[in-house]
């Protein structure tokens, strides 16, 4: 594996490597070398130079690399697709996910880009006078830190779009899920961007990871809440941007005259896509008191039948978790919920006889605010279920956590539906949908309010992250300021003349 030509995208000298294991117990993931912090540095510096002339390509030439992004991805997908598989264990279906959402980004940027960060005229300070023009520079180097739950999409959509706004890339990806990477930045280059404009380093986020927010000229960071913190500190204290994307403790309100049948199948793909480690996953599910029952026994009778698996390839609705950390964390959270006097309906067991990591899909009720498992995300297939009695409740008790990731509305009436999305503090509401509806919509914004995080992926506002705005203004005929040495109270009152000149008017 060490001669695999992937490797040579990795900036590591260590002579360290570290060893990944498989969710799925058939397979095997190749080791990775690691990065020291003295590679990070190189890594940095490679990343300006190949920024220095990636800065000047025309868009005609990265729409290029994305067109034919696409095709690549598409073509390679079985390929692709037993790589997540094997780092992550997710189903083989949630794996496909990340592959058409990079795909859907890819085209995005390529038809839109362009228009987007073109320099555009604004109004001036003097009408017709002034000409003031915006444009959108790219920064420099992006130092990217990706988590493990969705290597391949979590490495490219950010990277895609820091690349067409003129910035090169260094990527730092979790050690479990390098190769997902690795694959992703083989593509790019296959597409045509040159060498140097995106680079991995591997290793430990508290030294490796740390180095690049140390050294990055902006950071785009998706994890944990608790790692956002720490990010934040750092690049406060270095006075450079970053867009946070992190946890979430996602609600769902069913109204008492949602559709049964739809409320089930969104139920089951928003709480158990990727075995619910999502950051959008729904872990908390609140019912209108009239249809509790009704709706808990459906929810409830469903979720048994969901079929289990960890294997390479198709067949199975929900796969592992996809580390033995991660699934006694969940092991533990239900434990704990159930000490706190939850209710286990249906799941709550480690199933080693489908496969070591394979965790149940679980729903609980009697679940109370003051419990852990209300308060702190699980990051598994693990949801409650509450009764509410009005929808002002159902609100309060969605907007009570502190995260702000992503939200849904399960109700026939639009007016309902639109009227409570205004009322949620989170940065995706979904009607009628899981979390697919607003996670797809790749041309409108993507993130978290609260303690989800800040900054957007995803559309124009996930695109003009990656620039600087630049105001250039030309000045026309008679200064803006008042010339010195000159009558100041007669400038006074032509200034004075001049705003209600413009009100008369309606001159902006
Ligand atoms: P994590 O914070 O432990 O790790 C994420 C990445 O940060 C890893 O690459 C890790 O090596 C690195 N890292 C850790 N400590 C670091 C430090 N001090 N400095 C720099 N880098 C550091 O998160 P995780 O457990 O791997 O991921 C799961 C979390 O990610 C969940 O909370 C999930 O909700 C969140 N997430 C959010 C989004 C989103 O779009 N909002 C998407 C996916 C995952």
């Amino acid at each position: 594996m060490q001669n695999n030509p992937l490797l040579r995208h990795i900036v590591a000298t260590s002579g360290d490597s570290f060893q990944p294991i498989s969710p799925i117990p058939t397979e095997a993931v190749g080791s990775i070398p690691l990065s020291e912090e003295s590679d990070v540095k190189n890594a940095i510096s490679h990343s300006r130079t190949a920024f220095e002339s990636w800065s000047y390509t025309s868009m005609a030439e990265r729409e290029k690399i994305m067109r034919k992004l696409q095709k690549l991805i598409m073509r390679q997908r079985h390929e692709l697709l037993d790589v997540i598989q094997r780092e992550t264990g997710k189903a083989r279906a949630h794996a496909l996910e990340e592959l058409v959402h990079t795909v859907m980004t890819a085209r995005f940027l390529e038809k839109n880009a362009a228009d987007i960060i073109k320099s555009r005229d604004r109004h001036g300070a003097v009408p017709f006078t002034t000409k003031t023009t915006v444009n959108h520079m790219p920064i420099g180097v992006v130092g990217i830190i990706a988590p493990w739950n969705y290597p391949f999409s979590l490495a490219m959509i950010d990277a895609l779009a820091a690349i067409m706004a003129g910035n090169s890339v260094v990527l730092k990806p979790d050690l479990q899920t390098s190769w997902s990477a690795l694959h992703a930045v083989r593509l790019l280059e296959l597409a045509g961007l040159p060498e140097g404009v995106m680079t991995v380093v591997t290793g430990e986020g508290e030294t490796v990871g740390k180095a690049l927010v140390d050294q990055a000229d902006y950071v785009c960071f998706t994890g944990s809440t608790e790692t956002g913190r720490i990010i934040a500190q750092q690049v406060g204290e270095r006075l450079i941007n970053a867009s946070l994307e992190l946890g979430g403790k996602n609600p769902m309100i069913v109204c008492k005259d949602a559709d049964i049948e739809r409320f089930v199948d969104v139920a089951l793909s928003s709480c158990f896509t990727s075995a619910g480690q999502l950051c959008v996953s729904t872990e908390r599910i609140y019912i209108d008191r009239e249809i509790f029952e009704q709706f808990k026994n459906a929810f409830v009778t469903r979720v048994k039948e969901i079929s289990l698996g960890s294997h390479l390839g198709w067949g199975y609705d929900m796969g592992s978790i996809t580390s033995k950390e991660q699934l006694e964390r969940i092991d533990a959270a239900v434990k704990q919920a159930r000490s706190e006097g939850a209710v286990i309906e249906c799941g709550g067991r480690v199933r080693t006889d489908i496969g070591p990591l394979v965790y149940e899909p679980t729903v609980l009720t009697h679940v109370n605010r003051t419990m852990e498992i209300a308060r702190k995300e699980v990051f598994g297939p693990v949801v409650y279920l509450t009764p509410f009695d009005t929808i002002e409740e159902a609100i309060k008790m969605s907007n009570d956590t502190g995260f702000g990731l992503s939200g849904s509305i399960i109700t026939s009436n639009k007016k309902v539906a639109y009227d409570i999305a205004a009322e949620m503090n989170c940065g995706s509401v979904n009607i009628n949908e899981g979390f697919a509806a607003t996670f797809g919509s790749v041309e409108a914004p993507m993130g978290g309010m609260g303690q989800s995080g800040s900054g957007r992926r995803q559309g124009p506002e996930g695109l003009l992250r990656f620039t600087e705005a630049q105001t250039v203004s030309l000045q026309r005929g008679a200064l803006v300021s008042r010339k010195f040495g000159s009558n100041d109270k007669r400038w006074g009152r032509t200034m004075v003349l001049k705003l209600r000149l413009m009100r008369l008017l309606h001159l902006r």
